[in-house]
């Protein structure tokens, strides 16, 4: 997690170098930058993806890569990363890595998540006698759990 936290701002193309004057962009939050000296405004791939999305709601990832120029692999992993959400009533480009139901963020379904929570707290199950120090998988199942009834 860390190690892909590390290698995104080279994934984003996230403004360094202001266009105008040559001075340091600042990071002001959700994929917006300011430079330091003249004040021009720039956007990283995540900053322009929401502008985008937050002008057209619905658009789909080809409409979004034409209208900007940020790739729908971008797009795809910030939908992913979960950074990005589908917006309500839009046509779905995500799906889930198990079932295919579209989705709007991350990598599976509700009903797939709570699938895995399950099997991965069988598994915890078989091998908590055999290791050292269990995780406390039990809790985060009861979480998917809640998750998944909320969203009905
Ligand atoms: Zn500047
Ligand atoms: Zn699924």
């Amino acid at each position: 997690m860390d190690v892909e936290r590390l290698l995104m701002p080279e994934t984003y193309n996230i403004p360094r170098i202001c266009q105008k004057c040559g001075g340091v962009m600042i990071f002001k939050g959700l994929g917006e930058y300011r430079c330091e000296d003249c004040g021009e405004q720039a956007y990283d791939d995540y900053g322009k993806v929401r502008a985008y999305i937050e002008e057209h709601k619905g658009a789909t990832a080809a409409q979004i890569e034409d209208a900007i120029g940020v790739s729908q692999k971008t797009i795809r992993r910030l939908l992913r990363e979960g950074r990005l959400e589908v917006a309500e009533g839009s046509r779905m480009f995500l799906h889930c890595e198990l079932c295919d139901k579209p989705i709007r963020s991350g990598r599976f379904c509700p009903e797939c998540e709570v699938k895995m929570h399950r099997s991965m707290e069988a598994r915890d199950r078989e091998h908590a006698h055999k290791e050292l120090h269990g995780f406390s998988l039990g809790q985060k199942g009861d979480e998917g759990h809640k998750r998944f009834t909320r969203s009905l």
